[in-house]
C-alpha cells in the first residue's frame, strides 16, 4: 500500500518561521499534485525537524482529496534494496514499470543514495518519466542540493528543477506551540512554566523536545507524581548533556592550528606548503563531520575557500586516513581532542 502514516498530517504540523515556506510549498502541492512549478518538491533540513512528518503530510492529504491517484512513500534506502533485488532477480524492469505506473512518488533520505550509481541511474529515468508525465516526485534530504555529495550532475540538476524549501530549528514560540499540541493531543496537562522551561533549553529539534515529553510522561506516571520543575530540571539536564557537543568552526580552527603549531592566520592563509595544506584539509574535514554548516559556509570561514575546495579537502582526507598511517594518526587524535 501506500505506507503512509496517518498520524502525520498537517494538522498536527505546527507552523512557525522555521517552516513556514516548507509548510506552505507542501500545501500546495498537496492541493494540486503535479500541477504546480514545485516539481520535484526537495524538503531538506536537520535531524529531527519534520522532513518525513511533511512527506507523510503530503501524501496523506492527496489521498483525502484524490483516492484514485497512487501515492507511494518510501525511504531511500528500502528503494535502494528493492532495486538491488530486482537486480539479482532478474526483474528490473518489473521494478522501473512499477514505480512508472505511480501518481505521486514520495522518496525519504535522498542522501542514502550518494554513492549508489546503480541505484541513482535507475532512479534518474523513472524521475524523467514521471516528470514528463505530470507526475509529482517529492524528495526529502538532510542537505540542500548544491551540498550533496557524491550524487550524479544529472539527478542534482533534476532536483534543481522545483524548488527546495528548507525545515530550520523551530525558535522558542513555535517549541512551546510544539509541546503545548502534543500534550494536548495526549490528553495530558502540565503547567505552564514547565513547558516553558522545556522549550527554553531543548533547542536542537522537535525529536528530543517530543523525547523529553516522552520521559517526563513515563516518570511522572511512575513516581504518582505531579511534574514538578525539579523533575524537569533533571530530565531536560539529562537530555542537553547526551546531546553532541557542537563544537565550532573557529574552535576546530584553533585545535588544529594548535597541534600543528601553526596560528590561525597561517591555517587559513593561501600557502600552498605541503603540511599547511594538509592541516587546513583537516580543518575542513573536521568541519564537515562536527558541524552542521554547509561547504559553503565551512569554505568562507576557513580562508575565503569555495564549497568545491572543501569538497576536495573530505575526500584527500578520507583517501589518506585508508593509505597513509601518519595521517590517520592526525585524524585520531585530533578526533579525541576535538570530542573530549
Ligand atoms: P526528520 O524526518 O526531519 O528527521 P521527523 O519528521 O521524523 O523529522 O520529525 C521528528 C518528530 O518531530 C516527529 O514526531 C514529528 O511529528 C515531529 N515534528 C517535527 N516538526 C513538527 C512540527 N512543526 N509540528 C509538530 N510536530 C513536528
Ligand atoms: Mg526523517
Amino acid at each position: 500500500e501506500s505506507q503512509l502514516n496517518p498520524n502525520y498530517n498537517f494538522e498536527s504540523f505546527i507552523e512557525g518561521d522555521s517552516n513556514r515556506l516548507a509548510r506552505s510549498a507542501s500545501m500546495a502541492v498537496a492541493n494540486k499534485p503535479g500541477g504546480t512549478s514545485f516539481n520535484p518538491l526537495l524538503i531538506y533540513g536537520g535531524v529531527g525537524l519534520g522532513k518525513t512528518h511533511l512527506a507523510h503530510a503530503i501524501g496523506v492529504q492527496i489521498k483525502d482529496k484524490y483516492p484514485d491517484k497512487t501515492v507511494l512513500y518510501i525511504s531511500s534506502e528500502k528503494f535502494t534494496q528493492q532495486y538491488i533485488d530486482s537486480v539479482k532477480g532478474n526483474t528490473r524492469n518489473d521494478f522501473i514499470h512499477f514505480y512508472q505506473m505511480i501518481d505521486v512518488l514520495i522518496i525519504d533520505d535522498v542522501q542514502f543514495l550518494s554513492g549508489k550509481t546503480g541505484t541513482q541511474d535507475v532512479f534518474f529515468h523513472i524521475f524523467n518519466h514521471l516528470h514528463q508525465n505530470g507526475k509529482q516526485v517529492i524528495l526529502t534530504s538532510d542537505k540542500a542540493p548544491v551540498d550533496m555529495q557524491d550524487i550524479e550532475q544529472r539527478l542534482l540538476s533534476r532536483f534543481k528543477w522545483g524548488l527546495s524549501a528548507e525545515l530550520q530549528v523551530p525558535d522558542y514560540e513555535t517549541r512551546v506551540l510544539i509541546l503545548q499540541n502534543k500534550l494536548y493531543r495526549d490528553g495530558v496537562e502540565m503547567p505552564e512554566e514547565i513547558v516553558e522551561y522545556i522549550a527554553k533549553y531543548i533547542k536542537s529539534n522537535v525529536r528530543e523536545l517530543e523525547g523529553v515529553l516522552i520521559s517526563m510522561i513515563a516518570q511522572a506516571s511512575f513516581n504518582r507524581k505531579e511534574f514538578t520543575l525539579a523533575l524537569t530540571k533533571q530530565i531536560v539536564d539529562k537530555f542537553v548533556k547526551n546531546t553532541k557537543r557542537e563544537v565550532s568552526i573557529d574552535y576546530i580552527q584553533k585545535i588544529v592550528s594548535n597541534y600543528f603549531e601553526l596560528d590561525v592566520a597561517t591555517l587559513q592563509s593561501k600557502t600552498r606548503k605541503r603540511h599547511i595544506v594538509q592541516a587546513r584539509q583537516l580543518a575542513m574535514y573536521f568541519a564537515k563531520r562536527m558541524t552542521k554548516a554547509s561547504l559553503a559556509s565551512i569554505g568562507s570561514q576557513i580562508g575565503k575557500r569555495d564549497h568545491a575546495t572543501v569538497l576536495h579537502a573530505c575526500k584527500t582526507v578520507d583517501n589518506l586516513t585508508e593509505t597513509d598511517k601518519q595521517f590517520r594518526r592526525y585524524v585520531d587524535d585530533l578526533t579525541k581532542k576535538l570530542t573530549f
